[in-house]
């Protein structure tokens, strides 16, 4: 069994991990612009929909650029069907973050080619001044392939954002870089809007993303690996 299907970390053992409070913050002040890498639409939300809206707030210029259009999620459904819920569930999640401007590729969900990706992401990401991903050792190979992708986009600086992580993961885990992370405090006015946008991914909450899972992802903070 692969570490997404087998079970995971309760959230509650995250909570009760001092190590996360310890993680220095990340100081967003020195950025205007950010693009923000979604290998499937709820990604950026789940990893980093807190500081989208911490960066929208403050009137950084944010470009989402979406790879895939998620229709893989559901096999036994017409895939354009499902591409098509999903995307309209990114864009009304993200009235719930701020303003962002969205550049969809259309690469295959489940079929991310990190060699094609990188190009379109340098091209995409020039003259930004941060570039925010899903974190090249997620265990999920879309995921990894977005992350690397990123990582040789030639942002000046590339932070990446765990998702599958939280699941497979232990407090203390080894295979954690723990020394690069950092965190984003969301306030409960900043938590209580990415929950509305989490509650935008009618499609995914249940089965793909059962309440355990989604715990992750309504905690205090945010936590990126520079
Ligand atoms: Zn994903």
């Amino acid at each position: 069994m692969n570490r997404i299907d087998a079970p995971g970390t309760a959230e509650a053992d995250w909570r009760a991990w001092p190590g996360l409070d310890a993680l220095p913050e990340l100081d967003v002040t020195r950025w205007r612009s950010a693009v923000i890498v979604a290998a499937h639409p709820d990604d950026e939300v789940l990893g980093a929909g807190g500081l989208i809206a911490v960066l929208a707030e403050r009137g950084v210029r944010l470009r989402l650029v979406a790879v895939t259009d998620g229709e893989s999620s559901h096999p036994d459904e017409p895939p354009a069907r499902i591409a098509a819920v999903r995307v309209a569930e990114t864009e009304k999640a993200l009235t719930h973050l701020g303003a962002c401007e969205t550049i969809r590729l259309g690469m295959p969900d489940a079929g991310v080619d990190e060699i094609a990706l990188t190009p379109r992401l340098r091209e995409l990401a020039a003259g930004f001044d941060v570039c925010l991903a899903p974190w090249e050792h997620d265990a999920h190979r879309d995921h990894e392939a977005a992350g690397r992708a990123a990582l040789a986009c030639g942002a000046p600086e590339v932070l990446r954002f765990p998702i599958w992580a939280w699941h497979w993961a232990r407090p203390a885990d080894a295979r954690v870089p723990w020394d690069r992370a950092v965190r984003v405090p969301l306030g409960t006015g900043l938590q209580a809007r990415k929950r509305s946008a989490i509650g935008c991914f009618a499609s995914q909450l249940g089965t793909i993303l059962p309440p355990a899972t989604v715990e992750h992802f309504t905690r205090d903070a945010e936590v990126l690996i520079r």
